[in-house]
């Protein structure tokens, strides 16, 4: 019921002063932000992120490589989000992978309009502004990866009412 997920703003969004207007819409669902930190990826991060048995192996070792390449081009915004469902909800908001594909109202969708095959004519990542952890157990992993147990705090929300509805 009550999970955590990993998101960052990739370095696009970061370059492109979308980071206020991406919080904002987490954040008007009732989705609680626990830990936040702007941080420029290492190879080996981004790497562990973007790990070879799950990239390479879905994608192609080149995607990987180019996706390695541009997350550490610049900082990302990393954050911890905690809600009812977290992990499908935040994914809803993020939209499908390919911004092309992405529907009007998500994140890829509003926000970007990459495609599949100029990323792979012009041998780049897909621009698609946004990562969020696909499952409970990639949360879990990916938070540990990116956050220290410290870093990850409590509270409540103002409009936190014990069932949140
Ligand atoms: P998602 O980020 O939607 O969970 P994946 O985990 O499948 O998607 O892929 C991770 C990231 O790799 C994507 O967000 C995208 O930036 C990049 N990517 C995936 N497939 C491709 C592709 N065919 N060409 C270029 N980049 C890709």
């Amino acid at each position: 019921m009550l999970e955590n997920t990993l998101v960052l703003l990739k370095p696009d969004a970061v370059r492109r002063a979308l980071i206020g207007e991406i919080i904002s819409r987490l954040e008007r669902t009732g989705l609680k932000i626990i830990a936040m930190k702007m941080v420029k990826p290492t190879p080996q991060l981004a790497g562990e992120h973007y790990s070879y048995d799950d990239i390479a192996v879905r994608h192609g070792e080149d995607v990987r490589n180019r996706l390695i390449k541009f997350i550490t081009s610049d900082p990302v915004v990393a954050m911890v989000v905690e809600g009812v469902s977290a992990v499908e909800v935040v994914r809803k908001l993020a939209g499908s992978t390919e911004p092309k594909s992405a529907l009007p109202g998500t994140i890829r969708g509003d926000f970007c309009h990459h495609t599949f095959a100029l990323s792979t004519e012009k041998e780049e990542s897909i621009r698609n502004v946004i990562h969020a952890s696909a499952s409970v157990e990639e949360a879990e992993k990916e938070i540990g990866l990116w956050f220290n147990s410290d870093e990850v705090t409590e509270y409540k929300r103002s409009d936190q009412v014990e069932h949140f509805f």
